[in-house]
This record gives structure tokens, C-alpha cells and sequence, in this order.
């Protein structure tokens, strides 16, 4: 092949490529234009390309040259070509600027998990640590540590669900303060939160899985007023100001032993519906670390004394957003939640 006739081939295929490229009404179109003019099996370039090793030596600086610029422009137009498509496919696009935006679908902590943290974050300030332990539990650390009595009602197969010989999904958190007793000495200052269970109806107001928040402080000369004293500036921080008072109770692994009230937030002591006419509500059971407990887990009870409090998240966030029925907690009915959750 000559240069001429080369040169022709090229400028050719230069003349076409523009047609082509401007014929080309849709992006479709002009990525056949595209696959024609430049792809790399069969387009008209590339097979001119193939000519050059025919050229005589001499001449192929020029005719390298040529097709190479042709090249560039080519691929400018169909540059230029798919921008002007572009736009104009856009602008055709009939937009409504009045339409809303669309929500973001946002998740949130579980409101039972809200006020755990609630918690924790007032007992960490306090010098609180956390302290987590196994949902499974031995009987020894879940009850006979714990000072209950073999005979006690809650190591009956109806209260409690065993696993196996001895091996129950825990009732309480309280194992976790034997194991932290166990493991570390004096002074002791944790919270304890998960989940228990118990051989419960699922009603109203039980569950058979619950969640529960213990704390535990021992050290030497700690008496009932650390108990009170802490206890009721918890409720302050938690309830916003509020009176608390403390009733007498019994638990085996306490003694004395209370349980704390605080005044009713929704009513301020006159009675209503969520304090069920009483003008208190339940928050807390507490009490002096009972000294066979201490032994149980090998601290000595004469130097030592500690107290304890356990308390239900769920039920103070009912009692917190006047719900009545503790099943919302674990339905997952996301419209429920959603109100509930912050
Ligand atoms: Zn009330």
C-alpha cells in the first residue's frame, strides 16, 4: 500500500466517524457508533492500524502520525457527543421540587437497653464498675452461695428452669457479685447488668427472660447509710428530684434488707393510675450484704461489709413512659418502639 492511498483510508474513515457520531441519537446508539469506529475485534481503526507494517519504513512516521491524531479526535467527538446526550436525557426528566425528601430509616438502642445505660453512666460516675457472668449458672453460685436455704421455694422445678444436674439458666444476676468477690479483694464497687430467667407466665407483667441491674459495694466500715445515701442520690439523678423512702423486706442474701420507693413522677405523691393509687413507686430491692454471703465467697465478714440493691430496667421504663403491658418490650412492633426510643 502507498502513503496516498492510506492517507485516503484514513480520511475516510474520519468523514464517517463524524456522521456516525452525530447520527447517534441515544447513548445506545453511540456506543455501537463507538464499537464500530474504535472496538478493538473488528473497528475500522484498529484494522487500519493492521495496514501500517505495508507502508514502506520511510513513510511510516507520517502515516503513524495521521492515523493517530484521527484516533484522538474520534474519541473527543464521541466524548463530547455522550455529554450532550447525557444532558439532554436529564433535563427532559420532569423533576417535582414540591415532592418531600425521603426519610432516612434511622435504627435506635432498645428502650429496656436505653435505661441500662441510663444507669450505668450515674453508678460509673460513683465509681462503679461493670461486671458481666454466664447466663448458665451452677445451683451453688446461682442460690446456696447466696444464702438460700436448700429447701427455699425458688429451687423448685417450677420456679426455675434447669439445664441439667445442678445447672440452671440463671434467676438473678446475684452470681456475678459471688464471682467478683471470688476473684477480686476489697474494695468491691460493680454493677452487674443481663439477662435471667425464670419459669414465669409471659403476661402483663412477666416475662420468662428479663433483664436485671445489680450493684455491689464491700469494703471495710460500709454501713446502711452508703446504702441510703447513694441509693437516693441515684434516684435523684435518675427521676429528676424526687423523695425516696425505704421498706422493710426480706431477701436471703441480705440482712437488713428494703426496698426503695420514690415518689410517683406522674402524679408527685397524690395517687394515680401508674402508682396504682399509692403515690410511690417500687424501684429497687436492697440490703446489707448478708455474712454468710461474704463467706460463701471467701471474704472475711468481720473486716468486711457490703451492700447490695438489685432492679428490673424494664419495669422502670414502664413505669417511665406509662406503658401497660410489659409484652411491647418483645414484640418487636417497630411502631411501639419507635414512640418509646430516643
Ligand atoms: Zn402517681
Amino acid at each position: 500500500m502507498t502513503l496516498s492511498e492510506f492517507q485516503q483510508l484514513v480520511t475516510n474513515l474520519a468523514a464517517d466517524g463524524e456522521k456516525l457520531i452525530d447520527a447517534a441519537t441515544t447513548t445506545t446508539l453511540l456506543e455501537d457508533a463507538r464499537t464500530s469506529l474504535l472496538g478493538r475485534k473488528s473497528g475500522r481503526l484498529p484494522e487500519l492500524f493492521k495496514q501500517l507494517p505495508s507502508l514502506a519504513p520511510t513513510e511510516l512516521r507520517e502515516a503513524g502520525s495521521l492515523i493517530n491524531a484521527v484516533k484522538a479526535k474520534l474519541e473527543t467527538m464521541l466524548d463530547d457527543r455522550r455529554r450532550q446526550l447525557e444532558a439532554a436525557s436529564f433535563s427532559h426528566r420532569k423533576v417535582d421540587l414540591t415532592m418531600p425528601g425521603r426519610r432516612q430509616w434511622l435504627g435506635s438502642r432498645h428502650p429496656v437497653t436505653l435505661v441500662i445505660d441510663e444507669i450505668e453512666e450515674i453508678f460509673r460516675e460513683l465509681g462503679f464498675t461493670i461486671a458481666l457472668g454466664p447466663e448458665a449458672e451452677t445451683e451453688w453460685y446461682n442460690f446456696t452461695a447466696l444464702n438460700f436455704p436448700p429447701d427455699h421455694p425458688a429451687l423448685d422445678l417450677h420456679d426455675t428452669l434447669y439445664l441439667g444436674e445442678n445447672v440452671l439458666l440463671r434467676t438473678h444476676t446475684s452470681p456475678v457479685q459471688i464471682r467478683t468477690m471470688q476473684k477480686y479483694k476489697p474494695p468491691i464497687r460493680i454493677l452487674s447488668p443481663g439477662n435471667c430467667y425464670r419459669r414465669d407466665f409471659f403476661d402483663a407483667s412477666h416475662a420468662p427472660m428479663f433483664a436485671q441491674i445489680e450493684g455491689l459495694a464491700v469494703d471495710e466500715g460500709v454501713s446502711f447509710v452508703d446504702l441510703k445515701a447513694t441509693l437516693t442520690n441515684f434516684a435523684n439523678r435518675f427521676f429528676g428530684k424526687t423523695k425516696t423512702r425505704f421498706r422493710p423486706s426480706y431477701f436471703p442474701f441480705t440482712e437488713p434488707s428494703a426496698e426503695m420507693d420514690a415518689q410517683c413522677g406522674v402524679c408527685g405523691g397524690s395517687g394515680c393510675p401508674t402508682c396504682k393509687g399509692t403515690g410511690w413507686i417500687e424501684i429497687l430491692g436492697s440490703g446489707m450484704v448478708h455474712p454468710a454471703v461474704l463467706e460463701a465467697a471467701g471474704i472475711d465478714s468481720e473486716r468486711y461489709t457490703g451492700w447490695a440493691f438489685g432492679m428490673g430496667p424494664a419495669r422502670i421504663a414502664l413505669s417511665r413512659a406509662g406503658i401497660p403491658d410489659i409484652r411491647l418490650f418483645y414484640d418487636s412492633d417497630v411502631r411501639f418502639l419507635e414512640q418509646v426510643a430516643r
